[in-house]
């Protein structure tokens, strides 16, 4: 876990860049709670270290079976965590309009979050969300 309490602000205000840049462009999410079931939606949420940290220091990490693969903080179809959720769940969107800018957005950020992890010596690991969250609720 990081050692850097600093941390903790700085991810915020990466992620209230992120969100301003997201709401110029707009690109549709009816937030039905879908794409947070894993395998029926068949993709894989990546998250990183620094990231899952800053869950962890806000957020109690409830018990779930990693095998459903749905996301343990997704309450009657609703994410319970917006405020404290990673990276690959801000840029996703299901809405294919805006796919180029989208991941052209989810490169920079996650360059950002990288560096920031590096100027904080906290390991840098990115890997399936579930997979790390099991970890920390261990
Ligand atoms: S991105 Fe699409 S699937 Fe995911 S919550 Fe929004 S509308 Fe539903
Ligand atoms: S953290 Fe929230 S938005 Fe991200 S997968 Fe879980 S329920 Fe969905």
């Amino acid at each position: 876990m990081s050692q850097h309490p600093e941390n903790n602000s700085n991810i915020k205000e990466i992620y209230k860049k992120l969100e301003a840049e997201l709401a110029s462009i707009d690109p549709g999410c009816n937030a039905c709670g879908t794409c947070c079931h894993f395998d029926e939606f068949g993709h894989v949420l990546y998250a990183s270290t620094i990231e899952t940290d800053y869950i962890q220091k806000n957020v109690e990490i409830p018990s779930f079976n990693p095998d459903k693969n749905v996301c343990p903080f997704l309450v009657n179809n609703e994410c319970s965590i917006r405020e404290h959720r990673v990276l690959g769940c801000r840029v996703f969107f299901c809405n294919p309009d805006h796919k180029e800018t989208l991941q052209a957005i989810y490169e920079k950020y996650y360059t950002m979050i990288k560096d920031l992890a590096i100027d904080n010596e906290v390991e840098w690991q990115y890997a399936p969300m579930m997979k790390m969250l099991k970890e920390k609720s261990n």
